[in-house]
């Protein structure tokens, strides 16, 4: 971080602590304080987001200590670096439109800001399992699935072995594509559709984890159980309503 901008931030945060003593007393005199309005804004932080539900909320199919693990010291790691690596920055754009440029970005932003993305889409995929024994596809995406793959059990073993075959650490999508088309995908590291690098790009409706962080605790190396246990957690409701604004946009 450069001097002035540790200077700037710094300052900010006095303002800030000043802004609050005034609220509380109200007799801070405010032109004393100082101005910095010729300074450059300071990029927006990127935010660890709390998980939708409580870090058990998936047991039996993926356990506390994993979600714990995964979302408390992966997934934050990411937002962490992501923000370390964009402090140069003068202006950072949102999200998405980071990632539709992400290869003007050093290999740190790709990899953060996808470990970011993914894993904000992926918590948010998922949801308690439950009693009823199937997790079925809903709404616009059921029938879109059934007319492409024929039944539910169709897709699910595309998915799976889709999931199942990628090589090393990676992901596994559902994207709608930029013709309307939906596609079954994987990418490696923290790549991700949205990426102007991506081999296959699309909007995701679907994301699978396959990084062993995600499943070794419970799992050791049986990813093709993970993958099948996933399918009881997958928020179709969640995944129902991204086909749909895919499929709008
Ligand atoms: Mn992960």
């Amino acid at each position: 971080m450069s001097t002035k901008r540790r200077d700037f931030l710094k300052k900010s945060v006095l303002l800030g602590l000043a802004g609050i003593s005034q609220g509380l007393l109200g007799k801070i005199n405010s032109a004393a304080l100082p101005m910095f309005e010729s300074e450059p804004p300071l990029p927006v932080p990127f935010v660890l987001p709390d998980l939708p539900y409580p870090a058990e909320a998936l047991e039996p199919y993926i356990d506390r200590e994993t979600m714990l693990l995964h979302h408390g010291k992966h997934h934050r790691a990411y937002v962490d670096n992501l923000n370390k690596a964009l402090q140069d920055q003068t202006a950072v754009p949102a999200m998405e439109e980071l990632l539709a440029k992400v290869s003007t970005y050093s290999a740190a932003v790709r990899n953060n800001a996808g470990g970011h993305y993914n894993h904000s889409l992926f918590w948010s995929l998922m949801k308690a399992p439950d009693s009823s024994p199937k997790n079925s596809p809903e709404g616009k995406l059921a029938e879109r699935l059934k007319m492409v793959y024929g039944n539910q059990e169709s897709f699910v073993k595309q998915f799976s072995e889709t999931a199942l075959k990628h090589f090393g650490s990676g992901w596994c999508w559902l994207v709608v594509t930029a013709d309307k088309e939906i596609s079954i995908c994987s990418s490696p590291n923290q790549d991700n559709p949205l990426m102007d690098l991506a081999a296959v790009k699309g909007r995701p409706v679907l994301a699978l984890d396959v990084w062993e962080h995600a499943y070794y605790l419970k799992y050791q190396n049986r990813r093709a159980e993970y993958i099948q246990n996933w399918w009881n957690l997958v928020n179709w409701k969640k995944a129902d309503q991204l086909y749909t604004e895919a499929m709008g946009s």
